[in-house]
């Protein structure tokens, strides 16, 4: 029997964590952590105890109680059993906290695989000294074009678009039929000829896990795709007098290039603060600059025109020194603070107010837009889809001929054969 279960990801933005079971062998799908700010109980300024992380996460329930997937040390005496068991395999979507967060944790002898710009980012996090909490990770490439045994589950990848390189959806066939996931994706970004390949090659699958992020907003709200974000970057650093701050997202990578490359053209030059800068050098992001010690505040004061200055919170009174003013701009772009929902974003705020810098909001959203979502539902056809990865899963409307579940942490959910929408599946009982 084919089981689907949620360990993360349940009625909330972020932290999926899906495991596929078939015949005593596990399929895990991402095991991230919450979003920075949204994390209940071990929130800033509380912080887990040193040498107790894992243990204090498992007591809180910030991590998933699974037998076999923790490094034995990690567990302790108290939870799930530690060290691998020889039947689980995880897989990840991409390298973004929500989804890779608690891999740190994960045990030697449970093997972990991704894309190469999954691995090669989790190496640049390290290199730059932003290690994953709990240890260095093991994480193997996976080509799209290699298939992966797990006991009597075949797991194949497939590259969609999101806001990060790499990221990938996963079919995981089974002796009961496929089970479809979609990890993070979108339709207004760069590639979106890479999500709606995934969508054709699942189709008919007999469960479709999707994110749902957007569902929750505005649906009628128009999404800006990525060559809008790049325009209004464009237009802004030309009509700008004086310096521009930004915060832009450093994974994703993408649009650091296509930023960096709109500043040359713009005669100015990005600074990154030196800890991001790092990370981007050692991904292999070239002509990376940092504001401090590269550059100093005279130089920048100098000529306020010819820079792009990328903030960090943890140094933002390092542009107390610089000259900023109405002239300034400061252009959001999907970076820290996230959002809203987060306690420093209403920092940031009263550091522009105070110091009279306008505030530009050009990002774009990582994820499909409602409409997307159900076009890629309705592409893929299968039998039931599980909304997760979002606030409001019933607000995704299934197709007719497919069965919407809406996910309970921790429950069991039988997969059931797909009835005769192109899956080779015999018809069988309907979804329970
Ligand atoms: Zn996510
Ligand atoms: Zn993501």
């Amino acid at each position: 029997m084919t089981k689907l279960r949620f360990e993360g990801g349940v009625g909330s933005i972020g932290s999926s964590k899906v495991m596929v079971e078939d015949g005593g062998f596990r399929v895990l799908l991402d095991l991230g952590d919450a979003i920075p700010g949204e994390r209940g109980l071990l929130m800033a300024p509380v912080v887990s105890r040193p040498g107790s992380e894992l243990r204090d996460r498992l007591r809180v329930r910030e991590a998933p109680a699974i037998e076999h997937l923790y490094r034995r040390e990690a567990v302790g005496e108290v939870g799930p059993e530690g060290g691998g068991d020889g039947r689980t395999a995880l897989f990840l979507s991409h390298c973004h906290i929500d989804h890779v967060g608690l891999i740190g944790w994960v045990a030697d002898d449970v093997p972990i695989y991704g894309s190469a710009e999954t691995v090669r980012m989790l190496d640049a996090l390290e290199a730059a000294g932003e290690p994953l909490e709990g240890g260095p990770h093991h994480v193997q490439v996976l080509g799209e074009d290699q298939p992966i045994q797990v006991g009597p589950m075949t797991v194949v990848r497939h590259a969609v678009d999101h806001d990060v390189e790499g990221a990938s959806g996963y079919s995981v066939h089974t002796t009961q039929g496929t089970v479809a996931y979609s990890g993070d994706l979108r339709l207004h970004g760069r590639h979106p000829e890479l999500t709606e390949r995934f969508a054709r090659r699942v189709r008919g699958a007999a469960a479709l896990v999707i994110e749902g992020t957007t569902l929750s907003g505005d649906p009628s709200a128009p999404m800006r795709d990525e060559p809008a974000v790049d325009r209004l970057f464009a237009e802004a650093l030309a009509q700008t007098p004086g310096l521009v701050l930004m915060s832009l997202y450093p994974r994703d990578i993408e649009r650091v290039r296509a930023f960096l490359q709109l500043a040359r053209g713009a005669h100015r030059r990005i600074l990154w603060p030196e800890p991001m800068a790092r990370f981007l050098a050692a991904y292999g992001v070239v002509g990376v600059e940092t504001y401090l010690p590269q550059r100093s505040p005279a130089e920048v004061s100098h000529d306020p025109a010819g820079f792009v200055i990328q903030i960090a919170m943890e140094s933002l009174a390092d542009i107390l020194d610089l000259p900023l003013g109405p002239g300034s701009l400061f252009l959001h772009a999907n970076g820290e603070p996230l959002g809203p929902f987060q306690p420093s974003w209403q920092l940031l705020q009263n550091w522009l107010r105070f110091l009279d810098v306008p505030f530009r909001s050009i990002g774009t959203s990582g994820h499909a837009a409602p409409d997307d979502l159900h076009h890629l539902v309705a592409e893929a056809a299968p039998a039931t889809v599980y909304p997760l990865h979002t606030a409001d899963p019933f607000r995704l409307l299934p197709p007719p001929g497919t069965v919407r579940i809406l996910p309970r942490y921790g429950r069991e959910y039988p997969l059931a054969p797909a009835l005769g929408r192109g899956s080779e599946q015999d018809a069988g009982a309907g979804p329970k």
